[in-house]
């Protein structure tokens, strides 16, 4: 693609951003990427003893990679409950966010810098420390998580970065007791959504303080990235999303590829031990990190003039038509690809390698919790998502401190 091509795709795409206006709250690759990243983990393991009983029920463990967003946050719907169930959601509610992200250069001051690998609160001390040593850098991009004392960080300021690391072990430990107990839909019920955290480390705005590319002029950058583009290419390829079973009809658009990038990652990587979880996670958010700058550059920079001039000359007519048209532009910008090299890559195919990524590990941990129970013969039947009770069982995050 030439330059001046590539120049008026970024162009477009400021024109969207402006267009768009209030973008809707982060989600977190949007269900369709959660979906694609469950329904990917299974293709390569679907032939195992374990992955057959996912297999069997598909389209719950695809609706189960979005229990924490849908089921699991509080949402308009939520005021039509019965007041205590209200309540319950209200709890659970302020609970869940700060579990889907982990802004690792919160505490990385240098790529070198060695994060704790080991359970969430004897990490935190060390966590605590590398927070202080980077107070200036945090107040700098994201204010709001200022620290109120650098000397001495606290719990509160660690948890505020996100702890989906841990909460993706904390639900592997959770299915491997399953397994071992025999409870087969309760072990579908959290390897499920365990998968939607894994997935969640695989989105590089859920691993920087710039989450939103607010402080990259690329306000807006989260939502585009993670759920406009895929919806975009999903609605191109004829796949729609049902609104009372939530599911999206089908992965044509991305699923060949996510699916090539998990296979080799797969076969790279191997098996998963439970201690080597974490650092596993850690290496996925690192190899995202590489795409933040790429992306929030071509998300903005000096492209945002121009757009406002544009915009004041169309007197800001057809927002809908142009908030697409840049959508499209922004998918299929080619962008050197800074994990390799020589390569370039569209939006799309970095968003298609990131999903891949992720249902590679997600596999990963599937077989390793299965082997880790004991490889046990399933006593598998087909179970219905309702029968799971999601909000009901709803695993309170007990790896930190103070959580009950
Ligand atoms: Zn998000
Ligand atoms: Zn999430």
């Amino acid at each position: 693609m030439s330059i001046m091509m590539r120049k008026t795709g970024f162009h477009l795409l400021a024109l969207a951003l402006l267009a768009l206006g209030n973008v809707p709250a982060a989600f977190g690759w949007g269900s369709y990427g959660h979906q694609q990243i469950n329904v990917g983990a299974l293709e390569l393991i679907k032939g195992t003893v374990l992955g057959k009983c996912l297999k069997l029920n598909e389209k719950v463990v695809q609706r189960l990679s979005v229990t924490p967003d849908v089921d699991w946050k509080a949402g308009p719907k939520d005021k039509e409950l019965p007041e205590d169930e209200y309540k319950a959601k209200q709890a659970i509610d302020r609970d869940e966010h700060s579990l889907h992200f982990f802004e690792e250069d919160a505490y990385k001051s240098t790529p070198e810098t060695k994060l704790p690998s080991g359970a969430f609160k004897d990490g935190v001390p060390e966590l605590e420390r590398l927070l202080g040593e980077n107070a200036d850098h945090i107040a700098e991009v994201d204010p709001s998580k200022k620290l109120k004392d650098p000397e001495h960080p606290t719990l509160d300021d660690v948890t505020k970065h996100g702890t989906a690391p841990w909460r993706s072990l904390q639900l592997y430990d959770l299915a491997v007791a399953a397994l071992k107990a025999g409870e087969v839909s309760k072990a579908i019920f959290y390897l499920g959504t365990m998968g939607h955290y894994v997935g969640d480390m695989s989105q590089p705005f859920h691993a920087t303080l710039d989450f939103d590319g607010q402080a990259s002029d690329a306000k807006g950058i989260h939502h585009v990235f993670e759920e406009a583009i895929l919806e975009t290419a999903a609605k191109g390829a004829d796949a729609h999303l049902d609104h009372d079973t939530r599911l999206w009809s089908s992965f044509e658009a991305t699923h060949d590829e996510v699916v090539a990038t998990a296979r080799r990652e797969l076969a790279a990587a191997g098996g998963v031990a439970r201690e080597k979880i974490i650092s596993e996670i850690t290496r996925l958010l690192d190899t995202g990190q590489a795409y933040i700058a790429p992306l929030t550059e071509a998300f903005s920079k000096e492209n945002r003039a121009y757009c406002e001039a544009q915009l004041n000359e169309k007197k800001q007519s057809k927002h809908e038509k142009i908030a697409q048209a840049v959508i499209t532009a922004f998918m299929g910008l080619s962008l050197p690809d800074p994990v390799h090299e020589s390569r370039q890559s569209s939006v799309l195919g970095i968003a298609n390698a990131r999903m891949g990524e992720s249902s590679a590990l997600v596999a990963r941990m599937w077989t390793s919790a299965f082997e880790a129970a004991g490889s046990p013969a399933l006593n598998c039947s087909k179970i219905s998502f309702e029968s799971l009770d999601v909000v009901k069982n709803y695993p309170r995050p007990t790896y930190i401190p103070g959580v009950k």
